[in-house]
């Protein structure tokens, strides 16, 4: 992801070697190259008018170092602007103060979230955590057993509906798993839910019903970063039916341009953090918009 946006910047910084100063014109003509390579790269409009709004304004501005020549003095600008639209801070976890900490997953179908859902749970339990999978995902046949086929990969129990525990009623399942967890002492809940291939009205009523149901500390929209613009009018979609507090991008280590992954931090408010990068269940970090910045002016 990310190499043809990294290439043409690349080859708009390199327009700039040797030039003791930028004139008006230079600023010009480089804002113009960096909103093409944008553009191209799938973000979207608004985010890429302030994004060059922003570079413009502040290489006009008076920010002359004298350690930086203006090439420098450019990619350095381009490079706070991008880990500012990826989010500034990386955004952690935040744990409940008491009993356990639930996260609830959302997303469409086909998104990674029961293969996030292992992942999450795995790289807690690292940390020296004690969750619990919880399957929600009613509506498409193999989910629930592949919750427990990867939970069982990640050494992490996995909360199912059995015959008479709430079998049909995702709700239920959830509430039920509340209490097993603090019963077992499980310190996260992780919650999976049902998606649809597309946006619907009954998906969204149920997992806001389990989230009114769990009280999640953490609801995570769980986005495929290779489908697009198409990313954003579901964030936009799944923030007004269900909200959520934070953004997991799968499938970073796609072909895609990038755009959604650049433009949803922007377009949603909420900050993305956490990355998935494959299907094996290590394959999973924490999102660190200045890393992933680098990356991409590598
Ligand atoms: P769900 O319907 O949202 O629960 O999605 P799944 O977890 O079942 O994932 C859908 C498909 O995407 C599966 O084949 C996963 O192996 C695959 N997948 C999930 N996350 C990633 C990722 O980060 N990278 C790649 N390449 N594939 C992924």
């Amino acid at each position: 992801m990310f190499a043809t946006l990294s290439d043409r910047l690349t080859a708009t910084f390199k327009n700039l070697r040797g030039k003791g100063r930028l004139s008006e014109a230079d600023i010009d003509a480089t804002a113009r190259e960096i909103r093409i390579a944008l553009l191209e790269a799938d973000v979207a409009l608004p985010v890429v008018k302030d994004f060059v709004a922003a570079v413009k304004e502040r290489a006009r501005g008076e920010e002359v170092s004298q350690a930086l020549n203006p090439a420098q003095q450019i990619v350095k600008i381009v490079n706070e602007e991008l880990v500012s639209i990826l989010g500034g801070e990386t955004r952690r976890l935040r744990y409940a103060k008491s009993g356990p900490t639930v996260i609830m997953l959302a997303g469409l179908q086909g998104a990674g979230k029961t293969t996030l859902a292992a992942k999450l749970a795995l790289w807690l339990k690292e940390q020296g955590k004690t969750p619990l999978l919880v399957a929600c995902d009613l509506q498409r046949p193999n989910a629930v057993n592949q919750l427990q086929v990867n939970g069982e990969r990640a050494g992490v129990p996995v909360f199912a509906p059995e015959p008479g525990n709430g079998v049909g009623d995702p709700v239920g399942v959830a509430r039920a798993s509340i209490e097993e967890a603090k019963r077992k002492l499980h310190d996260v809940v992780i919650v999976d839910t049902a998606g649809r291939l597309g946006v619907d009205a009954e998906m969204m009523a149920q997992a806001a019903g389990i989230r009114d149901a769990v009280q999640p500390d953490e609801v995570l929209f769980v986005v495929d970063a290779m489908i697009g613009q198409d990313a954003l009018t579901t964030a936009q979609a799944f923030l007004d039916g269900v909200g959520y507090d934070g953004v997991v991008l799968t499938k970073l280590d796609g072909d895609a341009r990038g755009g959604a992954a650049l433009s949803i931090r922007h377009v949603t408010g909420r900050p993305v953090m956490f990355a998935s990068t494959g299907e094996k269940l290590t394959d999973f970090d924490v999102f660190h918009p200045d890393r992933m910045a680098s990356r991409i002016l590598d």
